[in-house]
């Protein structure tokens, strides 16, 4: 467990499942629930040191396993938290020159981790060596730090990012859940970042208690909006590690959550809701092919391929006791 006193703050007093303590605080649940982790299919594309590439236009670099706060439903639970790593010099030089290497990459992604919890010094380097690859159209950098330690963003990391952006455009992605997330001073550092930037983007977890009804994920796409953050993806909260089963949200409550934003909120304020199973595989009726059992069968979009795909059980989904409410009893 990692949080920080911003972080801490932002949990209501008195509240059993606060959707923020549940994203910070480890239940019980997570010990009943320990298993063998299925690795994420990216992690067997790793062509070079602290990179992942999946898609041939697209590459990551890990730049750390750090970030500000640990999240419960991590997708990387496995590799964060267990020893903190920034890497030598060497190690971001030799993942800058598979890069340099392969003119087919366009876009790069420079998430971990958590990027800004690279020192900024680091971070100018890296963006510095990026926008100096022709080849390399675009960048992104992955952080929650805005959303779990503001006062990390400093005016010379603005700075940094603005000067980058001026090159090739530089988009923030972050992770925000809940709009308990968005207080005074994220929604200012969110601002101050929207302004440097190209885009800000989010890609928000469906999770359970969290945001996983019509009203609290059209009050989290619209409260971001409004901070300057676009939603981005919503992703269906991995079937891989069964640490956070409990947290998980079954495919159909998510479609009939998305479904029902069209319409009524701004366009630019509906998510595209994902799986990850081998590629991000969006949720539309018309990928799913079909239902095995407990499996889904979806589909690949860029090659047809069909995969299946562990749904989060109904049953267990409407069961309100979870998580801190299993363990205490309590009348709010
Ligand atoms: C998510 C992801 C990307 C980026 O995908 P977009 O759909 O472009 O946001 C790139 N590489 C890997 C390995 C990813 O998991
Ligand atoms: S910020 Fe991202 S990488 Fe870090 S613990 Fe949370 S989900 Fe995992």
């Amino acid at each position: 467990m990692r949080l920080t006193p911003y972080y801490a703050s932002l949990i209501m007093p008195g509240a059993v499942n606060d959707p923020v303590l549940l994203q910070c605080v480890p239940t019980g649940e997570m010990i009943d629930n320990v298993g063998e982790e299925i690795p994420p299919v990216a992690a067997d594309h790793s062509p070079a040191r602290l990179i992942d590439q999946f898609y041939p236009r697209v590459a990551t670099i890990k730049v750390t396993n750090m970030c500000g706060m640990y999240c419960t439903h991590c997708l990387r639970i496995a590799h964060i938290g267990k020893k903190d790593r920034i890497y030598s010099k060497k190690a971001y030089q030799e993942a800058l020159d598979y890069i340099r290497s392969n003119p087919g990459i366009r876009d790069v992604l420079i998430t971990g981790g958590d990027a800004f919890v690279l020192p900024n010094d680091l971070l100018r380097w890296i963006l510095q060596e990026l926008d100096q690859i022709e080849h390399v159209r675009l960048k992104r950098m992955g952080s929650r730090i805005p959303v779990t330690t503001p006062q990390r963003i400093d005016s010379e990391l603005l700075d940094i990012l603005e000067k980058s952006n001026d090159q090739k455009p530089l988009r923030v992605v972050t992770q925000i859940n809940t709009a308990q997330e968005i207080t005074f001073v994220s929604r200012e550092t969110f601002r101050q970042i929207s302004k440097r930037v190209s885009a800000v983007l989010n890609q928000a977890v469906l999770l359970r208690g969290i945001n996983d009804t019509r009203t609290k994920m059209w009050k989290l796409c619209e409260t971001i909006q409004e901070a300057c953050v676009r939603p981005y993806y919503v992703f269906n909260c991995s079937y891989r590690n069964p640490q956070f089963s409990h947290l998980r949200v079954p495919v159909a409550v998510g479609q009939d959550i998305i479904e029902s934003m069209y319409g009524n909120v701004s366009g630019d304020a509906i998510p595209r809701s994902i799986a990850t199973a081998g590629g991000k595989i969006p949720l539309h009726r018309s990928n799913v092919q079909g239902r095995a059992g407990n499996d889904l069968v979806l589909k690949k979009p860029w090659s047809g391929e069909e995969v299946k795909y562990p749904d989060a059980s109904e049953k267990d989904h409407s069961s309100g006791d979870f998580s801190f409410k299993r363990y205490i009893k309590c009348s709010r």
